[in-house]
């Protein structure tokens, strides 16, 4: 996998060992790990994870029961939130209703008492940022909700904050405007050459927009990398699952060498190059994407491994791609997915029709959690 690389970029914020504890429930537990300067870092887990808790002791709505937060070598501790170069927009954006767009961007450093003239540049240049020109003069109520958005991130960085803290930020957007603001966020990212921290629980969300992502569960961290990587190479069953869908087949490992493993996967053999770190009489998992499995009506020629028989049971037809549920003949249901740009050469298999599920020994990862 392609490192997220840039040559430039050092360790900026660093999570040491936190733990924050509310009462005697544990929010966030013993977590570390360190975002780079100008990252667009996600926050990603289902809710209750504790992902905003965590966002919170960022910008220092919280303290941490124990461990530390150093942003450039700094401790945070006892740094009240003003004081931090770190700014927060919220999912409910908290516009202002009875000022104007440019009002409310302004409101931040009138409080910081800049002048009036540097004032109204800087909101020029961050109405210009969002395109939001023509709409100076407008309330919050006479905006869409994605203009209203972007008056929110207007606001949270016209103090030129060194971090932006986003929680949730695409949340009240509908499906189309959230992807395509998806997009206008990291161009303005990009541009403001600003460390964006985004929490949210939608996984397509910190895969567009993330340089790396951070997988939370129980206010733990199960994996940080790459959106490739977490895809790709997901570290257990939980990251595997949680991101995308997942096939995972529970086996023994019966061989292993360097470069290879075989499972036993009850009336599956499985020879696969990715074997990961089981161990040979081990108790495993096999994971393998949809789209990494074959469905095909006969047997694929020199398929000794890796083929099961069954019978197909659903089919769903998603425009750019079909998904197969197959029952194989020991029982399980496995999915597979099909390009439909890639599906001249396939026979069209209907339900109930027998099939054969292959995959090439290179699909696939092997889990030992
Ligand atoms: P969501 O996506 O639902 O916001 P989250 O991952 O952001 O979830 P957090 O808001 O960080 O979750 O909360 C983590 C856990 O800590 C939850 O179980 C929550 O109930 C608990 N929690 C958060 N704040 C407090 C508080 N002030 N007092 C008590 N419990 C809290």
């Amino acid at each position: 996998f392609a490192p997220w690389v840039d040559p430039a970029a050092k360790p900026y914020i660093s999570v040491e060992n936190v733990t924050k504890k509310f009462g005697d429930f544990t929010a966030v537990d013993d977590l570390s790990l360190t975002i780079y300067e100008r990252e667009f870092f996600a926050l990603l887990g289902a809710s209750g994870c504790g992902k905003s808790t965590l966002l919170r002791m960022l910008a220092g709505f919280e303290e941490p029961t124990a461990g530390r937060i150093l942003l450039d070598g700094q401790d945070l501790a006892g740094i009240p939130p003003y004081r931090r170069p770190v700014n927060m927009m919220f999912q409910s954006y908290a516009l202002f209703p009875h000022m104007t767009v440019a009002q409310n961007i302004a409101f931040g450093l009138k409080q910081d008492g800049m002048s009036r003239a540097e004032i109204e540049t800087r909101v020029g240049e961050m109405l210009k940022l969002v395109k939001l020109e023509q709409f100076a003069s407008r309330k919050p109520h006479q905006l869409s909700g994605g203009q209203r958005q972007r008056v929110a991130l207007a606001r949270s960085v016209a103090k030129r904050p060194k971090v932006l803290l986003l929680d949730e930020p695409l949340g009240a957007l509908d499906k189309k405007l959230r992807e395509e603001t998806q997009f206008e966020l990291m161009d303005l990212q990009q541009d403001l050459g600003l460390t964006f921290i985004v929490v949210t629980h939608d996984q397509e969300e910190a895969m567009t927009m993330a340089d790396r992502i951070a997988i939370l569960d129980k206010g733990e961290v199960m994996q940080v990398a790459t959106p490739a990587e977490i895809y790709e190479a997901p570290n257990s069953r939980f990251v595997a699952d949680f991101v995308g869908s997942v096939n995972l087949i529970e086996g023994d490992v019966s061989a292993r060498d360097g470069a290879s493993a075989r499972i036993d996967g009850a009336g599956l053999t499985i020879l696969t190059e990715n074997p990961g770190d089981a161990q040979a009489g081990s108790r495993v998992w096999f994971a393998i994407r949809p789209e990494k499995l074959r469905v095909s009506a006969a047997r694929p020629e020199g398929a000794e491994l890796n083929a099961a028989e069954g019978e197909v049971y659903d089919i769903a037809y998603l425009g750019d791609m079909t998904i197969y549920h197959v029952r194989l003949d020991d029982g399980r249901i496995v999915r597979a997915s099909t390009m439909n740009s890639a599906r001249v050469s396939e026979e069209a298999l209907t339900w109930h029709d027998r099939a054969w599920v292959s995959f090439k020994p290179d699909a696939g990862v092997v889990l030992t959690r």
